[in-house]
């Protein structure tokens, strides 16, 4: 029986209550069944054949809903995109929800194609935690009172990015190193609507910024141009750089279930980021040196390729170099030090291709986090880096991606 016979179609749905608009479901789709205007990010069930590429790369889970309805009343785009939450079963006329991509029962199932394989673990290390997610949504977010702003960058640095540290008092909040939070902006948007929530990463290790106390830090760059250099002021990125101590925020999460560190001991960590994606490496060395410095022995590794424009503008900059190079070795890159070439994280990773490369052959967990732009020259030095070492990136890259030990984060 063909797909044009069945009456009942599994509808592929983005919660708009969930979702963080950060274009990754967009980016992945194979067949471009994905599009969103300035609210919400839709899927055209003319187009979508249910490939699943889409799922694994989504950082909040909003991306997996699924009504199963008639064919002849799919919800359109415009309909999509007018949405403020994910309609119920009841008022889709559907027979049943099923919130995950599973076998069809009663209709032929959609045809599965060969997605794209994503680059990117779905499935979290092995050993790492058990993460809570999806605690609050915008329907029930929960609040947080603003305990520090510092900027990290020095005054006169291009960029203005700052660490923020919330606290949650007495009201449960746990979050891992590599999960998210969102920060809904008060106010309302161009169309009266309020404003979703935009998504960070925590940079701070589980037991709190402070250890022992029930707070988290965030890492903040005020957004004063849009990707195609025009003045752009961030809605939120500017309401959070702009917070003093005392005021409260609204907090939705916390999300994220597969870029987390692993709890065992012996693993390596291969950290590279760029800019503010330095977030979730911070969270990680953090719990790494916490454990040590309470007298863990932690055999494993950690190797940290940091990109920014000049020393002056790296996050981090001052507490990390003080770290010791036997718990961390540290590669940095400067794109725009003055009298020095332009050196990106690459450039570094081929520096140190025959040390990337053993530590990818021990028990290693990769995580690349910052700019989108980064990733192909990453992996490329990657690759690189294996073949001087005679080992087949593809196939080692492959079994990384199955393992949950590669996992990459850009924007
Ligand atoms: P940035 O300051 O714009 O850039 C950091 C460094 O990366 C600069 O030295 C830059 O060099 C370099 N760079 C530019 N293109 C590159 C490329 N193709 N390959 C390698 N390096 C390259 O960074 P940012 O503004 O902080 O942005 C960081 C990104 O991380 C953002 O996209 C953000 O959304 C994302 N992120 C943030 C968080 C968070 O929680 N805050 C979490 C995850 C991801 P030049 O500018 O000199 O070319």
């Amino acid at each position: 029986m063909g797909i044009s016979e069945v009456t009942l179609i599994k509808q592929h749905l983005i919660d708009p209550e969930v979702c963080i608009r950060c274009n990754t479901c967009e980016e992945t789709c194979p067949v471009d069944a994905i599009t969103h205007d300035e609210r919400n990010y839709v899927v055209n069930a003319e187009v979508c054949n249910a490939c699943g590429a889409c799922l694994g790369p989504c950082p909040t889970g909003s991306i997996d809903h699924w009504r199963i309805v008639d064919r002849s009343k799919v919800f359109s785009l415009d309909e999509q995109l007018g949405w403020d939450e994910l309609p119920t079963v009841e008022e889709a006329g559907a027979t049943t929800s099923d919130d995950s991509l599973a076998t069809l029962v009663g209709a032929e199932a959609p045809p599965q194609t060969n997605a794209a394989i994503s680059p990117s673990s779905t499935k979290p290390p092995h050993s790492a935690a058990t993460p809570q997610t999806n605690l609050h949504g915008v329907k029930n977010p929960i609040t947080a009172s603003v305990v520090g702003n510092l900027r990290l960058t020095a005054e006169d640095a291009s960029g203005d990015v700052r660490h923020i540290v919330l606290d949650f008092g007495s009201l449960p909040f746990p979050v891992l190193e590599g999960q998210a939070i969102g920060i809904i902006p008060p106010g309302l948007d161009a169309n009266g609507r309020a404003h979703h929530p935009r998504m960070y990463s925590v940079a701070s290790p589980r037991s709190g910024e402070r250890e022992g106390y029930n707070n988290l830090s965030l890492t903040v760059k005020r957004m004063t141009e849009g990707d195609d250099g025009q003045p752009f002021r961030g809605v939120c990125s500017n309401y959070v750089c702009d917070l003093q101590k005392g005021d409260t925020v609204q907090v939705t999460g916390p999300f994220g279930a597969s870029f987390l560190m692993p709890n065992h001991a012996g693993s390596n960590l291969l950290m590279i980021c760029t800019g503010t994606g330095s977030a979730p490496m911070r969270a990680m060395t953090e719990q790494r040196r916490r454990l040590r410095a309470a007298g863990q022995p932690l055999p494993g590794r950690l190797m940290l390729f940091f990109g920014a424009r000049r020393a002056e503008e790296l996050p981090y900059f001052g507490p990390l170099t003080k770290l010791p190079a036997d718990f961390i070795d540290t590669c940095l890159a400067f794109s725009r030090a003055p009298g020095q070439p332009r050196t990106y994280v690459q450039d570094r990773l081929r520096e140190r291709a025959a040390d990337v490369a053993e530590l990818l052959r021990g028990d290693s967990f990769v995580y690349i986090c910052g700019l989108k732009g980064m990733e192909a020259g990453v992996l490329d030095a990657l690759r690189d880096a294996c073949a001087a070492a005679d080992m087949d990136w593809p196939s080692l890259h492959q079994r990384l991606v199955d393992e949950g030990r590669f996992h990459v984060e850009t924007y």
